[in-house]
């Protein structure tokens, strides 16, 4: 664990966290839509652009062949990262909703009328949309795992609602409203009974929990590098080599291809298949910077310190009069959750309270949180969500605590 002087070091690393907000220290606890850049992430940028921009795998000349080194480097390092079998498993796309739409187009001409595809309640939009359109256009069927009311999801459900008829179950690993971390490794082997295809949602989960996609068996896992320290604008999907190779291309142009004439093209092998165009190169040369960062730290003590604000933070929150926690069941079943909450105060609106918390310096993420079914479930139209980060400080939750507070006595006032 860190003592405070060990955080204080890792707080100097991110320029963002000296601003002021409205004259107030900022307090940022949004990381669950996005995490801030460390310095080193923040300086690889400038040197990709000072020391090697370049196009990759065109160019014969030293800049191309040292940007190509770079960009296949980071392929390795996120390899390593989440335990796959081959570099080549690894797609490089924009970020988890593009992951995710590359495995639904590119899934297209594997499902037929009838089939079913299953997701559950708690799912993110960009895991629910592109299956409903999916199902849509090819007269498939999309069903829905239930949860229960602590926002676990039914694994009873799961196995009434899987049949031959399901081709792809695709869930997240880390729901980004409730912190849950799902048992995903279950619902994949009893998805694997039935021949159906797992992908899970990972977009909450790099830097929270190791992750060996090999261990999970999952056929594809999608994340972003914004959620874990790196820049917006660049994320991968991995799959296992066999079912990539079945799988149509999503986009076509250059760098997928093999050979091009007006009667015929053939398609370049993995990853590059999916990788048509000019890749972010440079995002990804400084996702690596990243990843660096994360494996210096080290996941597991980035993970314990999270618990540990988690656990301060669900202690001092639920002692707040008619405050409601999602998700959570008096704090047993903390030990399943990543640092993630999401809340209400009886009687006002999370949109007030979210403002007054900025003007006091504190983001925080209000409304659907883009899960409007989840909110459904709940009867709500939105919520108020608290996400910490490696540089967050017990401090800060005293801080977000007593702002809390002062916004409920201001609001009640009025
Ligand atoms: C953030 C998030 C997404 C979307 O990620 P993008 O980086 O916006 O593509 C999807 N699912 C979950 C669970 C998320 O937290």
């Amino acid at each position: 664990m860190f003592s405070e002087k060990e955080i204080q070091k890792i707080r100097n690393q991110f320029p963002i966290l000296k601003e002021k907000i409205y004259s107030n220290p900022l307090v940022y606890v949004d990381n669950a839509a996005t995490t801030q850049k460390p310095l080193q992430v923040i300086q690889a940028s400038q040197n990709y652009y000072s020391t090697m921009n370049s196009n990759v795998h065109r160019g014969l000349h030293y800049l191309s062949h040292k940007a190509t080194l770079y960009v296949e480097n980071v392929r390795k390092k996120i390899q390593k990262f989440i335990h796959a079998k081959h570099s080549y498993e690894i797609i490089f796309t924009k970020g988890t909703t593009e992951s995710i739409n590359l495995v639904a187009s590119s899934m297209d001409s594997f499902i037929k009328k009838g089939d079913e595809i299953i997701i559950s309640c708690i799912e993110h939009h960009s895991n629910i949309v592109p299956w409903q359109i999916l199902c849509k256009k090819k007269g498939a069927i999309l069903k829905i795992i239930s949860i229960y009311e602590n926002g676990f999801l039914k694994l009873k459900n799961f196995e009434f609602l899987i049949s031959e008829r399901t081709k792809i179950i695709s869930i997240s690993h880390i729901s980004n409203v409730l912190g849950i971390i799902n048992p995903v490794k279950n619902f994949i082997e009893k998805a694997h009974e039935y021949g159906a295809l797992v992908l899970i949602d990972g977009a909450q989960v790099p830097s929270n929990l190791d992750l060996d996609v090999q261990d999970l068996n999952v056929d594809f896992y999608v994340f972003s590098a914004h959620k874990m320290y790196g820049p917006t604008g660049i994320g991968m999907l991995y799959g296992k080599e066999k079912i990539l190779e079945k799988l149509d291309p999503y986009q076509f142009g250059g760098e997928m291809i093999k050979n091009v004439s007006f009667n015929k093209t053939t398609y370049s092998d993995l990853p590059f298949k999916f990788e048509a165009g000019t890749p972010n190169i440079e995002g990804i040369v400084v996702w690596g910077a990243a990843i660096d960062f994360v494996n210096e730290i080290g996941v597991s003590n980035i993970e314990s310190y999270k618990k540990k604000l988690l656990m301060y933070a669900v202690k001092r929150l639920s002692s707040i009069d008619g405050i409601q926690l999602y998700g959570y069941e008096e704090g047993r079943n903390i030990d399943k959750k990543s640092s993630i909450i999401s809340f209400n105060l009886d009687k006002l609106h999370y949109f007030d309270v979210g403002s007054i918390l900025d003007r006091l310096g504190i983001a925080v993420r209000t409304g659907h949180l883009c899960a409007q079914p989840l909110m459904n479930f709940f009867k709500v139209t939105g919520m108020i969500r608290v996400s910490f980060s490696v540089y967050n400080t017990l401090k800060e939750v005293d801080y977000l605590f007593k702002c809390i507070l002062k916004a409920k006595k201001i609001l009640l006032k009025n």
